[in-house]
């Protein structure tokens, strides 16, 4: 995505109003757009470009569960201030448009698929859970400790509320000059000049040169299906983190249940390490894994058996996993005003607010002071890969 140029007639870097271009439109895009406008007194112009339609990848499909002391360090300080930042971001925005932030109750269950003998569910658990259970449930949150968000409505709420204007196009390239990026080219010729460019392109990522000649992103693609079913007040605000044997000798599968304050009851897993398509409009579910979600989510209860509930969505989506597992957030070495923020994995809309925050402190201020991203910057990849940066 990088090229060498010895031309800058179209740099921003004669123009007045500095001019950020963030290249994702999803959360890692949004947050980092947001946190642009609301830093600075003097915000700059931001401009998303995206490649299909804002939050259509994991950001518009993921669960939305946001816990604040489940990471561990280096990750933990992280997580700990995008919770906060999260339970901020819900009063400051409430009058722009709710996106389903609420504080929860996370419950760790063992379904029995086949229970030996008739077995009432323990009492403990909420009247909507009706599983067969093959051990005691444990709760593993609390609303002081674990929250959710709708990912789709947040992400879009962000950038509504950040003003940047979005374009819809493909990256091809970021144009450097004399070790500085000065503009971003899409694919249909379109330049865009920048004095500062943001690549937060999820598991795309490992398609752009500029990164991946200095650290690698693998992909790995999960389901999610959205049930609604038809007494929605009868489902409490309960996540709950399963674990599902579905025969003896099955694999122990680890499917994840979120009602959501829409009415909808979102239930996702089944995951599978693959590359990610070009196109993020072509991902489409496996249908073994979505029947296989659809099955599970019977078994937890009978609000959410086939004919019970109305089918909302059956998905997939790739997760963005770096080399060593840990978010990659920082200036890319040897590349000024060129920044990266990519590789949240999981928690890529717990990890959002931070993230945006921190990279948004550096393009503005020169250094982060929300969080420190020093355990994340891309140059601990120099040396460990190829070494020096493609441009
Ligand atoms: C099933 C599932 C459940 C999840 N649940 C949770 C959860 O409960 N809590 C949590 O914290 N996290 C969760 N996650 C993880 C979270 O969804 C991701 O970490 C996060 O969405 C990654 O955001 P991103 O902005 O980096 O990437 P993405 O959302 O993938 O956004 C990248 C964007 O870049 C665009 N793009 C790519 N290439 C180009 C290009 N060349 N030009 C222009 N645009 C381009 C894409 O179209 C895409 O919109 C879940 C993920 C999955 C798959």
């Amino acid at each position: 995505m990088a090229t060498p140029s010895s031309s800058s007639s179209s740099s921003a870097t004669a123009t007045a109003t500095p001019h950020v271009v963030i290249c994702g439109g999803g959360v890692i895009g949004a947050c980092t757009a947001y946190f642009l406008s609301t830093k600075s007194s003097s915000a700059p112009r931001i401009t998303i470009i995206e490649r299909s339609s804002i939050a259509c990848g994991a950001s518009g499909k993921a669960g939305g569960f946001l816990a604040f002391d489940w990471c561990s360090p280096p990750l933990s300080d992280l997580a700990r201030a995008s919770f906060l930042l999260h339970g901020s971001l819900s009063l400051a925005l409430s009058g722009v448009s709710a996106y389903g932030y609420r504080p929860l109750h996370t419950i760790s269950l063992p379904i029995h698929p086949h229970p030996p003998h008739r077995q009432s569910p323990p009492r403990s658990l909420p009247s909507w859970i009706d599983a067969p259970t093959a051990g005691p449930p444990r709760t593993i949150g609390t609303p002081e400790t674990t929250a959710q968000v709708h990912p789709y409505l947040f992400t879009q709420t962000l950038i509504s509320a950040s003003s940047a204007e979005v374009v819809i196009g493909e990256v091809a390239r970021v144009e450097v000059v004399q070790d500085r990026a000065t503009a971003v080219v899409l694919k249909d010729g379109r330049e865009i000049p920048a004095h500062a460019v943001v690549l937060a392109l999820g598991p795309w990522s490992s398609r752009s040169p500029i990164l991946s000649s200095l650290f690698g992103i693998s992909t790995l693609k999960a389901h999610s299906i959205v049930l609604r079913p038809r007494d929605p007040n009868a489902i409490s605000p309960h996540a709950l983190f399963l674990s599902y044997q579905d025969s003896p000798g099955a694999p122990t599968l680890d499917p994840e249940v979120y009602p959501r304050p829409t009415g909808e009851v979102y239930i996702c897993g089944m995951s599978q390490e693959l590359e990610v398509p070009e196109d993020p409009s072509t991902i489409e579910g496996d249908p073994e894994s979505i029947k296989m979600l659809h099955k599970i989510a019977g078994k937890v209860s009978s609000h959410l058996k086939d004919g019970e509930a109305e089918v909302v969505a059956e998905q997939a989506c790739f997760l963005p996993c770096s080399d060593d597992g840990l978010p990659v957030i920082g200036e890319m070495p040897g590349i000024e005003k060129c920044y990266v923020a990519t590789g949240h994995s999981c928690w890529g809309i717990l990890n959002g607010p931070a993230t945006g925050a921190a990279v948004a402190e550096l393009i503005l201020e020169g250094r982060s002071t929300t969080v420190d991203i020093t355990p994340f910057s891309p140059s601990r990849f120099l040396g460990r890969r190829k070494g020096k940066v493609a441009v």
